[in-house]
């Protein structure tokens, strides 16, 4: 028999029971046994779905409490010592002290948290290891162990996954210099510990998840990786050894060449790749097809995955098993739920669920001929057909917009330092402006009324009125602080990419298609399913306001072409760049028009930017092109003195300084207190020459800077940036912050700019 399995499966629950059960613990509302046993249930109902569909085994080990890195990390005793662990079961309060320095309210062993980055190209986020010179690894949380038994005890039989070494080494950072490579001979025994008391619970698979795989990968890690699983090939459970998120390309050599019992491939991002290691699998191996995009919402082609599939089927018989590309955690839970979705929009659609329905289907078909399945591949194909031939799709005039891009549009003139001229002329700010990213606090009145207002409770009036007030209150506390460029703190907005789906043609948005992106958090990406127009002036009314209340200036905030791309769910029937333009001519309308409105300086947000970029160098330079030029499409339409700001954060800038230079904006606000200013070298050396903000104080902490830190971190960036070109901001949003500790820091950052500047005045 074929078989079927995921790699892994969203972990909040129909209703995001797990995000609720967390947070209520973290607030000190609920015990810790509310909370696990909201996790056994979550389990409990992700196996059931899957083997209600068809699943042998199913995947135990994929749920985390907080994240799958950081489970890790807990269960090979890679605790750095500021958490006080010494030996023994690390307990959940460590964990959660691991990824948001504290476990509860008033802990008292609360510390600085493990750095967080992104996982790959997704915008699910890691916490990443921290490894020490001297490190060792022992095996400190039964966690897995006790889910295999959990599994067992639930008459499933039980794959159990886990990130892979070298992966998790890969993952990792060396605090204090170092190779994390070396550390393999001492963590590959652990590793074989843990596998053998998972094959003693009972588990009878282990996928061991090695992403790294899709990387250019130096020569040393591609050994590594042959290194560990010979060693590792000495335990009692068979290991699948799981690579998605790309294709294998130069690393196929290396993936053949693992002596393990079978190989997952990424057959969406690569069907050529998975046609190969279907060849040239050694005899006894198992392949395990992903041939359902498992990080996209699009309803599968079932009809011509059976074609590529049955050679392969034939070929391998039982050896095939079926599988999503990657894990369903990308992917929300169920379409069923969207009962406010158009109906044809939703039949094209297939979330986690759905997909595992496809799965079925394709087996049926393989198994006992495509006779068998004829009904539902049938309505597949007319899904397909409705979604091909829908108007919602294709809009010729926007299509036609987009072939009349000429090169003129994608350059402002007159050049930067000409525009610069005429906007300090058009501003008059002073030297060092003050400003932020454009969020203020997200009171829980705030979200009240978006709320009441989404649900029909309150009247457009009452909304009008009431988010006027917020905005009022917002302009207001910057005047008093002295701020010199003021924002409206996006009150109005759910989301940055959302907020914007909502008004735009061509994009849809969902009701529960929540994915997470990290610890409790998650978000709720729009679908694009078509071409992408503005019908009307999404922003100015709110801004126009904002601007009337005062004399200063005020900035207009949008989310850019990339970020608007990268954190929804895009099409698959045409390039992202030409989505990319659509999205990009809509802004420079909106843009256009605030222009017209009167609004000076405008931001258009690229947090994105970098999450985007290709994993391999190969494909890097094309992204970065298309990337660029939708931006400058954006942006480029506005008189010389109009100013455009641009605001990207948290990510390594450095390999990206010459296309975000090329953007051109006129001011670059970036996230840079965290990394206490080092990302200013690349700035520095004369590759970024227009005006730079970066961040002068962390936003996701908590702590409240002093003027002191200010000034010193601005003394720094002014080593490195000529004082003309700097502005003095926060590193990222305030959204996620209560008033009284923005207005302490705000007021801080203001004064740290007056020191400075009467210091720089000074004779
Ligand atoms: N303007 C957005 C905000 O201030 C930017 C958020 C972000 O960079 N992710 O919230
Ligand atoms: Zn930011």
């Amino acid at each position: 028999m074929i078989g079927m399995h995921v790699l892994g499966f969203p972990r909040m629950g129909r209703n995001r029971e797990l995000k609720w059960a967390l947070e209520s613990y973290w607030n000190g509302q609920s015990s810790v046994q509310h909370l696990l046993r909201t996790a056994q249930m979550l389990r409990a109902a992700a196996w059931d779905i899957q083997a209600s569909a068809g699943c042998a085994m199913v995947t135990v080990g994929d749920f985390s409490l907080y994240d799958h890195v950081l489970d890790m990390s807990v269960r090979l005793g890679v605790v750095p010592e500021r958490f006080g662990w010494n030996g023994g079961e690390v307990d959940l309060d460590t964990m959660f002290r691991m990824a948001r320095g504290r476990s509860q309210p008033d802990d008292p062993k609360a510390t600085a948290a493990c750095a967080m980055t992104k996982w790959f190209d997704t915008n699910y986020h890691y916490i990443v290891p921290e490894f020490y010179p001297n490190q060792t690894f022992t095996l400190a949380c039964r966690d897995l162990v006790a889910q295999v038994e959990e599994a067992v005890r639930l008459g499933y039989t039980a794959k159990v996954v886990l990130l892979g070494p070298v992966s998790y080494l890969w993952l990792g950072e060396m605090v204090s210099g170092g190779h994390r490579l070396a550390l393999l001979p001492a963590l590959l025994p652990i590793y074989r510990e843990l596998l053998e008391k998972l094959a003693a619970a009972g588990a009878v698979w282990a996928q061991l998840d090695e992403p790294i795989l899709v990387l250019d990968l130096p020569d040393a890690w591609r050994n590594a990786l042959i290194r560990a699983y010979t060693t590792l090939r000495l335990n009692p459970l068979p290991i699948l050894v799981a690579s998605y998120f790309g294709p294998l390309a130069d690393n196929l050599d290396t993936a053949l060449a693992l002596p393990v019992a079978g190989l997952h491939v990424d057959g969406v991002s690569d069907p050529e790749g998975l046609q190969a290691v279907a060849r040239r699998l050694p005899s006894s191996a198992i392949l395990s097809a992903g041939i359902i995009d498992g990080r996209n919402v699009w309803r599968a082609d079932l009809g011509s995955i059976l074609e590529r599939l049955e050679p392969m089927a034939a070929a391998l018989g039982d050896r095939l098993w079926l599988a999503p590309s990657c894990s369903l955690l990308h992917v929300p839970l169920d379409v069923t739920l969207e009962d406010h979705l158009d109906p044809e929009v939703r039949s094209w659609l297939a979330f986690a669920q759905q997909k595992l329905e496809e799965l079925g289907v394709l087996r049926q078909a393989l198994t006992q001929g495509p006779a068998s399945a004829a009904e539902v591949l049938a309505e597949c194909q007319r899904s397909l057909v409705s979604r091909r031939n829908s108007p919602r799709v294709r809009q010729p005039a926007v299509q036609r917009r987009v072939a009349a891009i000429t090169p003129a549009m994608l350059q402002r003139v007159p050049a930067y330092p000409e525009r610069a001229a005429a906007q300090r002329q058009a501003l008059q700010l002073p030297v060092l402006p003050t400003t932020t990213i454009g969020s203020f606090p997200q009171t829980a009145e705030i979200r009240a009324l978006r709320r009441d207002f989404t649900t029909g409770r309150i009247d457009q009036t009452t909304y009008e009125a009431g988010m006027k007030k917020a905005i009022a209150h917002t302009v207001a506390v910057q005047e008093r602080l002295g701020l010199d460029v003021l924002v409206h703190g996006e009150a109005e907005r759910n989301d940055m990419v959302e907020y914007f789906g909502e008004q735009l043609e061509g994009y849809v948005v969902t009701q529960q298609g929540w994915v997470q992106s990290y610890g409790s958090r998650c978000v709720k990406p729009p679908i694009i399913v078509g071409d992408v127009w503005r019908p009307a002036p999404m922003t100015v009314r709110w801004i126009s306001y904002a601007q009337s209340l005062t004399t200063k200036p005020m900035k207009g905030m949008l989310t850019g072409p990339v970020t608007m791309l990268k954190w929804s769910f895009v099409r698959d029937d045409q390039p992202w760049e030409t989505t990319a333009y659509q999205i990009a001519l809509a802004l420079r309308d909106e843009i256009a028009d605030l222009e017209a409105a009167g609004v000076t300086i405008i931001q258009v947000d690229e947090p994105a930017f970098r999450e985007a970029l290709p994993l391999r160098h190969a494909q890097q330079e094309a992204y970065l092109r298309w990337a660029t030029a939708a931006f400058r499409l954006a942006t480029s339409g506005v008189a010389a003195t109009t100013q455009i700001h641009t605001h990207m954060c948290y990510a390594d800038f450095r390999s990206i300084i010459r296309a975000i230079a090329a953007l051109d904006a006129d001011v670059m606000t970036l996230e840079a207190a965290r990394s206490q200013m080092k990302l200013l070298d690349a700035f520095a050396r004369g590759q970024y020459p227009n005006a730079v903000g970066p961040g002068v104080y962390d936003i996701h902490s908590p702590n409240i800077p002093s003027v002191e830190e200010i000034v010193a971190l601005l003394e720094r960036a002014m080593a490195a940036i000529p004082v003309q070109r700097l502005w003095v901001n926060p590193d990222c949003g305030l959204k996620t912050r209560a008033w009284p500790e923005v207005e302490a820091s705000l007021s801080h950052m203001v004064e740290a700019a007056r020191r400075l500047r009467a210091k720089l005045a000074a004779p």
